[in-house]
């Protein structure tokens, strides 16, 4: 798409929001429409994700699909009640007044998505800001082509011009629209573009929420029932292949429970996976060569306790195992793919300070049966979110925000939260005009001195 067409797109959607900011029937009326149509297009978006990740379709519907269908059923459930005006209290030196938040929509919103959950990325966003009444353009990723397409063809067939539009592209497309003026940025993606989407923002002081990735830990002590933290463990860090924003990272765990938590590991692999993955036609391929290439490389033979095998023709790279400590390389970067890192701790304060030591992640996970233990990792660690006993189910909850924190994202989104991040919140202040208290006007005199004291303390 060539910059005169974005320019017309933000034009239109401007005009679109001047003249019709859209109420709440009109939101209900929309969020309704969209629901049936990605129904009624399930199977081409499974198809999409088939061809760009491999994604099966189970997979496809309960990590992506059925997400969005939720999140659409809960704000048209909710968004009566989220967009009414709040009643606040007055403070006795307003008298006489009533005072109320007015919840506002931004106006134009900029959604740019990843691509390795490239349906529920870009429309879960969108379905949290047309609920607080914006007119939205999403810009979905390059490298899911497939699914890319699909929602364009989505959105267009939804929604009209101007309420909301796809813009399809790379760098270059999406450097044109961030140096356009938006009321609101949000971006998922990694923290290095996320720098330039905040630097590119600030030109207009559009506020932004950035959702991005970080090396999430899963922590593991000698209290946890192995076998099914090997399960959770094995259904996090594998499901799409490891390309998974909040997947764990590496594992950490006591170096008196390292060997039976592999073993209980490995089992687990073969148990979810089967013994080939590469050949398991549910398992999820690598997005593209230059990621597979950048994972391949990550893999060395002389560390790896399981797996290790991959196929350059499928792009598929089996659930791998490695001996890891804070220095290798592996540990550099986030890793985002299906190789597991596993490194040691002799207590849980020396495994409290490595992670404090590195920069904020946006998940944190601890396996433990001792509350004291899981109490003191909670408290003590910096993270976005986490679970206590599980991995990534904290997304899965309408009434928890979902968001990282400093280098893996600022702000959040999901139910309500999602609302709110759209929304700007008017705050009003309706003065009655039968009495107007003469304390705050000049001249000023020692009574109104002291009743102002008496007031504000
Ligand atoms: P990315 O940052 O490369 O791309 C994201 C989007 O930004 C794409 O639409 C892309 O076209 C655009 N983009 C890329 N380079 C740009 C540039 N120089 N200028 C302007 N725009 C640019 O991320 P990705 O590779 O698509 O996704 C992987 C990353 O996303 C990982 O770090 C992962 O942790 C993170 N992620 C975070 C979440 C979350 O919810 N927190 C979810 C999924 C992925």
């Amino acid at each position: 798409m060539n910059n005169i067409e974005i320019e017309e797109k933000i034009a239109r959607q401007r005009e679109y929001f001047s003249q019709n900011r859209p109420n709440v029937e009109t939101r209900i009326k929309m969020l309704k429409l969209l629901y049936k149509n990605i129904k009624l297009n399930t199977d081409k978006i499974c198809n999409a994700l088939k061809l760009d990740l491999n994604k099966s379709n189970t997979e496809a519907y309960m990590s992506e699909i059925g997400i969005v269908l939720d999140e659409i059923t809960y704000m048209i459930k909710h968004i009566k009640q989220f967009a009414s005006k709040q009643k606040e209290s007055t403070p006795l030196s307003n008298f006489p007044a009533k005072s109320y938040t007015m919840p506002c929509a931004y106006g134009v919103v900029l959604i740019i998505s990843p691509w390795n959950y490239p349906f529920m990325l870009a429309i879960e966003p969108l379905v949290d800001a047309i609920s607080a009444g914006n007119t939205a353009i999403i810009k979905p990723s390059e490298y899911s082509p497939n699914t890319s397409a699909v929602i364009q063809e989505l959105i267009s067939s939804t929604f009209e011009k101007g309420y909301v539009d796809v813009v399809l592209g790379g760098v270059e497309e999406c450097t044109y629209l961030l140096d356009q003026e938006f009321d609101y940025i949000f971006f998922t993606g990694s923290t290095r573009v996320g720098k330039i989407v905040m630097q590119k923002a600030a030109e207009h002081f559009t506020p932004v929420t950035l959702e991005m990735g970080g090396k999430s830990p899963c922590i593991v002590d000698e209290s946890a029932n192995l076998k099914l933290t090997a399960k959770r463990i094995v259904f996090g860090k594998f499901l799409n292949a490891g390309q998974t924003c909040v997947a764990p990272d590496y594992l950490y765990c006591d170096e008196k429970i390292k060997d039976k938590l592999l073993y209980e590991i490995e089992k687990q692999i073969v148990l979810q996976y089967s013994v080939d993955p590469i050949d398991n036609d549910e398992y999820p391929r690598i997005i593209n060569e230059k990621q597979y290439n950048r994972l391949v490389k990550l893999i060395d033979k002389n560390f790896t306790l399981f797996g290790g095998k991959y196929n350059d023709d499928k792009l598929k790279i089996e659930p791998t195992i490695m001996n890891a400590d804070f220095n290798s390389e592996i540990m550099q970067n986030e890793i985002f793919g299906p190789i597991l890192p596993i490194l040691t701790f002799k207590n849980i304060d020396e495994a409290i300070n490595s992670i404090n030591k590195h920069n904020k992640p946006l998940a944190l996970y601890i396996f433990s049966n001792n509350k004291t233990t899981q109490e003191k990792v909670i408290n003590s660690c910096d993270f976005g979110g986490g679970c206590i006993n599980d991995t990534i189910m904290h997304i899965a909850n309408h009434s928890l925000p979902f968001g990282g924190i400093k280098q893996s994202g600022i702000g959040s989104y999901h139910g309500k939260h999602g609302f709110d991040t759209f929304t700007h919140y008017k705050s009003i202040v309706h003065k009655a005009n039968w009495l107007d208290l003469p304390l705050r006007y000049q001249p000023f005199n020692k009574l109104k001195e002291k009743l102002i004291k008496l007031f504000l303390k």
